[in-house]
């Protein structure tokens, strides 16, 4: 008898030390799953980063043979003498590895998708906002203010004509350090901003300047951080 009730002992003491062990793990589990997640979305910040600083240096030699205010076509023009790395085209938080275009499937804008080549076996993850199409159709640059520009300008023209003039939201030309020529937005749910005066929520873009340099901005690049609210 003293042999049987110190074996139930002993197997009931085996299940409650199990438990305890489960529960450890799963307290384990819940702290350090987030913080894999946020490592990895880091490591895929960083390596959009390095894709956006890749396309700045095959602007600038583009620009070094073709000229200061001469900018390529479209994306695709650059590789493979200025950039030969096709992999460079793709943002690593892109899921859909360049199908969805320049901005993701859920992103909620009601302009359609733009190609930022003309290339279709070149997948690109990037938006490139000096590309050799026909604006009028998609957007009333008039109505923004910019006027220096021809009739069926190109988005290169309205561009230019914005970054030197300004426009309705920014008088005088605008700062080559923040004036985006390209941007990733398969980041934008990275970080969340809100926009008090509309209660709007926006995310992340990631921007390669016209002077060179990536900088980070709110999906409304036109908005100052300083009137959002980090969420
Ligand atoms: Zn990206």
């Amino acid at each position: 008898m003293t042999i049987l009730s110190s074996q139930r002992c002993k197997r009931g003491f085996t299940l409650i030390e199990l438990l305890v062990v489960i529960a450890i793990l799963v307290v384990l589990a819940g702290l350090l799953l987030p913080t894999l997640a946020r490592t990895r979305e880091r490591a895929r910040l960083t390596a959009c980063e390095n894709n956006l600083h890749e396309f700045a240096k095959a602007i600038i030699m583009y620009r070094n043979d073709f000229g200061e205010m001469e900018m390529p076509d479209w994306l695709s023009d650059l590789h493979p003498r200025y950039l030969d790395n096709r992999q460079v085209y793709l943002c690593p938080a892109d899921r859909s590895r360049g199908a969805d275009g320049a901005r993701p499937a859920d992103i909620g804008f009601e302009a359609p998708q733009l190609e930022e080549l003309d290339d279709p076996n070149l997948p690109c993850s990037y938006e490139y906002q000096f590309a050799g199409r026909a604006v009028s159709a998609q957007w009333d640059y008039r109505g923004y203010g910019i006027t220096n520009v021809p009739a069926n300008a190109t988005w290169k023209e309205v561009k230019f004509a914005q970054m030197r003039y300004g426009d309705i939201n920014h008088p005088g030309a605008y700062d080559q350090t923040v004036f985006p020529m390209m941007r990733c937005f398969h980041h934008w749910a990275t970080r969340r901003w809100r926009y008090p005066a509309q209660n709007k929520v926006m995310g992340l873009t990631i921007n390669v300047a016209y002077a060179g340099n990536i900088f980070h901005s709110p999906f409304w690049w036109e908005l100052p951080l300083s009137e959002l609210q980090e969420e």
